[in-house]
């Protein structure tokens, strides 16, 4: 394709997005494909010779469309958004072809000084304190573009890692950093994005997940209570990870407390994951939510999801850029430069080299809308989120199970997971709508969110409309399924009372002691300490005591150890492992006072816990078989006790 054809096909182009867009209302939200459908459609070989452009796009639209979830889509209030715009796609658009790979100041130097600047003026604009700004004076913070919020986590979790290795090998020069490593604990609560928990995968860290307070915010007290207790156990608390607005439901675990509590463990790192919610601190009314902030060593925020920008843009400050840097600083002669110095070499703050011009879109952007656009945009969603929970209150079959205060509304049916689960099964299935659903306090609860960019109240009441004519038709269903159910059990238990009786009377002469007669059949009871609980495909291992208990170690790669060399047994999803057992790590140390580091050199080894694993599947080898990734602690309220 040459520059003539390019300018043709590429007007072409924008002219197909624009239809795209503005005609998305006549296709299906979710395409209604099984899985394979495009193999079946394509040639299983590149093609040999160059093909025409225009057969090309044909195939897009025959093709590739029937397969496309439509997240741009008026109907489709699932996850969060997926940022959009036309001064977005045009930023990525003038990326693309300048197509430099920015990883130093001198591979690009204004790849690498916009960066710095949008993200002064991102940073600004949502409140965050002067010391996370690379060009205010005397700062030693700063921001920088990822490609994604689980990436901002683990590079900020690395980079607590290396903090905290730092300060223990000075402590235990001769301890090696593999012990000392196994001694690192972070912390997040029970709602935090399952990325916290890769991170630590890859960290090679334990992670306690604690449980939050019944509006799914973590609190002070628990995080202070949890890291009093695993530094009597010999570890080392090094990071904690806490979210202003949950996946689940938009939560805020509260900061404030938070910080104040890690006062007491100042080596500890704080950051905060503001993936979806942090947008909204644009607006001044919603920056309130932002407290707590003054605390915290690093942010991230995702432009990509709620700030009129493609994907990928996640942006990530933190309060000292020489404490990230050195945990990713690698240094080849052939990357280096004259102003090494003096200059930003993003390469240092991500996993990546190679990084693309991405402050570009973000920069179109927030110049196209300016800030009060922007705060438009989202108190557009906000208000239409508000439409929706009030729709919702209105009607007495459903129930809010969130505070809604942004985009983001939690509902169900009043009834069970069951119920709600084929209530949402059969809304998606339909096409009309696409909502997910997640579980909050144990409940199954359905998520509606504000995605589409020019959502109107409209679509609101068009979804709330066809959601009341889904649940007419499954309550009644349930209903009268219900009342023959009812119906068809009486009779069940009358013929089986008839049958039972006259088996009984021939072989049982006790039937004729009266007494038995009263005493009736005897109950069945629901055991709720039961070890096995299987949901979906994921066991879940429920020991005696966790009933009351609150917080789950997970441990990297237990899931590898578990496997033990048996392909079929390590097929378990990793998202969500809430596997519990009553084992946790043993130590010489449980009488050390609390606040000080361990003394590998003199203590008796931890258990190994790929030993402990042995050991524990050999004892439950039979009759149950089941995963063990997660440990279960006891409460701390319990170990006051
Ligand atoms: N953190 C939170 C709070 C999220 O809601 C999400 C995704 O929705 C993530 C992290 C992961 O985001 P990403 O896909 O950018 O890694």
């Amino acid at each position: 394709m040459d520059s003539t054809e390019f300018r043709k096909r590429g007007m072409e182009m924008v002219e197909y997005i624009c239809n795209y867009l503005e005609t998305l209302n006549d296709r299906r939200v979710t395409p209604s494909v099984e899985p394979g459908y495009l193999r079946h459609l394509l040639p299983s070989e590149a093609p040999h010779e160059p093909e025409d452009w225009d057969k090309i796009m044909n195939d897009v639209e025959d093709k590739i469309m029937p397969g496309v979830t439509h997240w741009q889509h008026p109907r489709f209030h699932a996850y969060f958004p997926a940022g959009n715009s036309f001064p977005s796609i045009l930023g990525d658009m003038l990326g693309d072809g300048i197509g430099c790979i920015g990883f130093s100041w001198a591979a690009s130097p204004a790849c690498t000084e916009l960066e710095t600047i949008v993200l002064d003026w991102l940073g600004k604009a949502i409140g965050l304190p002067d010391h996370f700004l690379a060009l205010k004076e005397g700062s030693t913070g700063g921001g920088v573009i990822q490609t994604s919020a689980s990436e901002c986590v683990l590079v900020t979790m690395l980079a607590a890692r290396a903090q905290a290795l730092k300060r223990l090998k000075a402590q235990h020069p001769f301890v090696e950093e593999g012990h000392l490593l196994s001694k690192l604990m972070a912390y997040c609560s029970k709602e935090a994005h399952s990325c916290v928990e890769k991170a630590a995968m890859i960290c090679f860290v334990k992670l306690r997940i604690l449980e939050p307070d019944e509006n799914a915010s973590l609190r002070g007290q628990t995080i202070g209570e949890a890291m009093e207790e695993d530094e009597l156990q010999g570890l080392v608390p090094f990071f904690v990870s806490t979210t202003l607005g949950t996946t689940g439901s938009c939560a805020f675990d509260n900061l404030p407390e938070i910080g104040l509590e890690l006062q007491k463990f100042p080596s500890v790192w704080l950051h905060v994951d503001a993936a979806y919610a942090g947008n909204s601190f644009i607006c001044p009314e919603l920056k309130p939510l932002l407290k707590g902030i003054e605390f915290a060593d690093s942010f991230n925020t995702n432009p990509n999801k709620w700030l009129l920008t493609n994907f990928d843009c996640s942006t990530l400050w933190v309060r000292d850029r020489i404490r990230l840097t050195s945990a990713l600083v690698v240094d080849p002669l052939y990357l280096k430069h004259g102003y090494s110095d003096a200059a930003i070499d993003y390469r240092h703050w991500g996993v990546p080299l190679s990084r693309r011009f991405r402050s570009l879109k973000l920069w179109f952007v927030l110049r196209s809308y300016g800030i009060s656009g922007l705060q438009h945009y989202i108190r557009h969603h906000i208000k239409l989120a508000k439409r929706f929970e009030e729709l919702v209150l209105k009607d007495k079959r459903f129930e809010i199970c969130n505070q809604v205060k942004l985009g983001l509304v939690c509902f169900r049916l009043k009834g069970s997971d069951k119920l709600n689960e084929k209530f949402l099964s059969t809304i998606n299935e339909s096409g009309k709508l696409h909502m997910v659903p997640a579980s909050v306090n144990e409940r199954y609860i359905i998520r509606f969110c504000a995605v589409a960019q020019n959502a109107t109240a409209e679509d609101i009441d068009y979804a709330w409309d066809t959601i009341v004519d889904f649940a007419n038709e499954l309550l009644e269903k349930e209903q009268h399924d219900e009342l023959t159910e009812i119906i068809n059990k009486k009779k069940q238990d009358t013929l089986a009372q008839k049958r039972s009786f006259f088996v009984r009377m021939v072989s049982d002469p006790k039937i004729y002691n009266p007494a038995i007669n009263k005493a009736g059949t005897p109950k069945l009871s629901l055991d709720i300490t039961s070890p096995v609980v299987s949901r979906g495909s994921n066991p879940i291992i429920r020991t005696q005591s966790s009933v009351e208990h609150n917080s789950w170690i997970s441990w990297p790669l237990a899931f590898l150890f578990n496997s033990n060399n048996d392909e079929k047994s390590s097929n378990v999803s990793l998202r969500f492992r809430h596997l519990d057992t009553n084992v946790r790590p043993s130590s010489s140390r449980r009488n050390s006072g609390a606040g000080s580091s361990p003394s590998p050199e003199n203590e008796v080894n931890y258990v190994n816990m790929q030993q402990q694993q042995q050991q524990q599947q050999q004892q439950q080898r039979s009759p149950r078989k089941s995963p063990m990734f997660m440990r279960k602690l006891p409460s701390t309220q319990n170990n006051h006790n």
